[in-house]
């Protein structure tokens, strides 16, 4: 065939997200594989996603709902906003390419702050945009003068992850205040807060309140995380109505199925088991923060679910002596981050093989 790909992709080759339990299982002939590799949630679904997921099965030969009416009513009260503020997406990861469809032209720049979650790259590769990459500090915090300094007359899309994937460190209010009153008014910002329940520092924001304030950002949320529900694919986008009626304008209508609307409306009313999930995170923190502290290993203090831990030279080695074990972690080569290994906190049990089989390989 001679038939001519889209040039924009020609800089994209297919992704995927580290290795699956059954290929593991598989390989390694093991019956017990821990993955800690997805920061998915260690205490399983919400039960009470679970309960009406099992009264609507006899629902599934009906469409979804294109609107999401039922789910967009309940994320508007939870959030004290309006309905049309929101828009549902199959998972996080569909908001940010829907938004890159919606706002990215091929001459436009994208400032995406690095080490950071790499479906901004995705989406502005997908689009034929260019990435320009702003550097953490070398502690892995935000420089809020050089993403400002990076804006140029071309930027059309800040993105910036907070708590950000992978170091687990975070965008102060302040800060985000001082980017947003510095920007020019044709940049829109995505502030990712995927990981934002974990986050409990009094300096942290999760974006709405300017938002509300009418600033032009679009907030990132996920079921994925605090929900447990990765496997259903239920995420979300809340900004301006002006800024999510353009952005529902390239969403396809059927794109969140049934059972992710009727499960994620159900979670967000799951007040027990977002309270076990926040305490088990929270244990299971100090439980890692304590044994990496014995092994004398380096870890960058997280406000999220994951940790990002140091091993040095021997990381790559260790990730795959881990693996070996059945335990599935996330090598930081992915982010040129190649001593360091990105590790979801898991539950007591996870936590405790973990750390016997670290200490076992040192
Ligand atoms: N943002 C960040 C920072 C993430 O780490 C993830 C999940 N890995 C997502 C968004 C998207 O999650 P999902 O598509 O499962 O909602």
């Amino acid at each position: 065939f001679t038939i001519p790909l889209r040039s924009a992709l020609g800089n994209l080759s297919p992704y995927s997200p580290g290795k699956p339990i059954r290929e593991l299982q598989q390989e390694l002939g093991l019956s017990d594989i821990i993955k800690l590799a997805s920061n998915e949630n260690p205490l399983g679904p919400s039960p009470k996603a679970l309960e009406a997921i099992a009264h609507s099965l006899s629902d599934l030969h009906r469409y979804p709902d294109a609107s999401t009416v039922q789910l967009r009513q309940a994320l508007a009260a939870h959030h004290q906003m309006a309905p049309e503020q929101f828009i549902i997406s199959n998972g996080g990861d569909e908001l940010i390419t829907l938004i890159a469809e919606t706002f990215l032209e091929p001459e436009d720049e994208v400032i995406i702050c690095s080490p950071s979650f790499s479906e901004y790259e995705f989406g502005a590769h997908l689009m034929g945009a260019t990435v320009v990459p702003v550097p953490l500090s070398p502690s892995f915090k935000f420089d809020r003068e050089a993403i400002v300094n990076a804006v140029t007359n071309r930027t059309r899309w800040l993105c910036l992850c907070s708590p950000n994937n992978p170091t687990g460190t975070f965008l102060p209010r302040e800060d985000l205040r001082y980017i947003l009153d510095a920007l020019p008014k044709h940049v829109l910002v995505l502030l990712d807060a995927a990981y934002s329940p974990f986050a409990h520092e009094s300096d942290y924001t999760d974006g709405l309140e300017f938002v509300r304030s009418g600033y032009p950002v679009i907030v990132l949320q996920t079921f994925s995380k605090l929900y447990g529900l990765a496997g259903l694919r239920v995420g979300y986008g809340v900004g301006h109505e002006m800024l999510v009626h353009q952005i529902a304008k390239v969403k396809e209508p059927f794109n969140v199925n049934t059972l992710a609307q009727i499960a994620a409306t159900a979670a967000l009313q799951d007040v027990e088991h977002v309270r076990l999930t926040l305490k088990s995170n929270h244990e299971g923190k100090l439980q890692l923060y304590h044994a990496f502290q014995q092994m004398g290993l380096p870890y960058v203090e997280s406000t999220s679910n994951f940790l990002l831990v140091e091993l040095g030279a021997a990381a790559k080695d260790i990730y795959e002596s881990l693996m070996a074990h059945g335990i599935i972690v996330r090598y930081g080569g992915i982010w040129n981050l190649p001593g360091h290994l990105r590790i979801s906190i898991g539950n007591i049990e996870e936590n405790s093989v973990l750390i016997r089989a670290i200490s076992d390989i040192l």
